[in-house]
């Protein structure tokens, strides 16, 4: 019997390069999946099924350590990044936002593939992925960053969706003030509590039925905030 073929996602907008990684992909007895944007590489890895992404941080629409970061509220899948960028601080910025390894452009292609296999070998067949979370009348597509309710968008501002990201992301748990002003806000304002308070209570304006009763951000009295679904 055959095994599945390992899913390589491969965003890259130089056609050439493009061509070259999938190729080496393809060699190497995996199927590989070409985006030339960051959206399409996004939507891509939203469809499923991905068991690595091969990654270049110079792409025309997003910066690639964006799309690190925003791949990772929802998804677990290794991502191996290819890159011109030769700067230390640039490989510790891919790798503190969620990248699990680094290869520098020009790159020989037995060092990818021995990277690819290593990667694949780690984290088995394919990362989770989850770019949608429902509740009550709610749907989050993180993938896209659209929230809707009842199949109407809703307008997030940018710290309320950061806010509505942290804490699907500990669905069930209790979060601490302090951990959540840090998810939010950064490291250097977990002090300031009384704003949490304002955009909790901005979500559950907008998403919730009944606001006063909340059914899913729920006040853990003295502690922080818990998320049901
Ligand atoms: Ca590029």
């Amino acid at each position: 019997m055959k095994a599945v073929k390992v899913r390589v996602l491969v965003v890259e907008d130089e056609p050439q390069i493009r061509r070259f990684v999938c190729d080496a992909v393809r060699k190497e007895e995996c199927a590989a999946i070409e985006a030339g944007t960051a959206r399409q590489g996004l939507d891509a890895a939203a469809e499923g099924e991905i068991g690595l992404v091969i990654l270049d941080l110079g792409l025309p629409d997003m910066d690639g350590i964006d799309f690190i970061r925003d791949l990772r509220t929802w998804s677990q899948v290794p991502i191996l990044i290819l890159s011109a960028r030769t700067a230390e601080k640039d490989k510790v910025a891919a790798l503190d936002a969620g990248a699990d390894d680094y290869l520098s452009k020009p790159f020989g292609v037995g060092e990818l593939l021995a990277r690819m296999r290593a990667l694949i070998r780690r984290h088995g067949q394919s990362g989770e992925a989850r770019p949608q979370h429902s509740f009550g009348e709610v749907v989050v597509d993180l993938s896209r960053h659209v929230v809707s309710r009842s199949g109407v968008e809703i307008h997030l501002t940018q710290i309320e969706y950061r806010l509505l990201v942290a804490m699907l992301a500990n669905e069930g748990k209790v979060m601490t003030h302090r951990q959540l002003m840090q998810d939010v806000w950064g490291p250097g304002h977990a002090e300031q509590g009384h704003y949490l308070r304002i955009y909790v209570g901005r979500l559950r304006q907008k998403l919730e039925l009944n606001p006063a009763q909340p059914q899913h951000f729920l006040t853990e009295t003295g502690v922080g905030y818990r998320f049901q679904t």
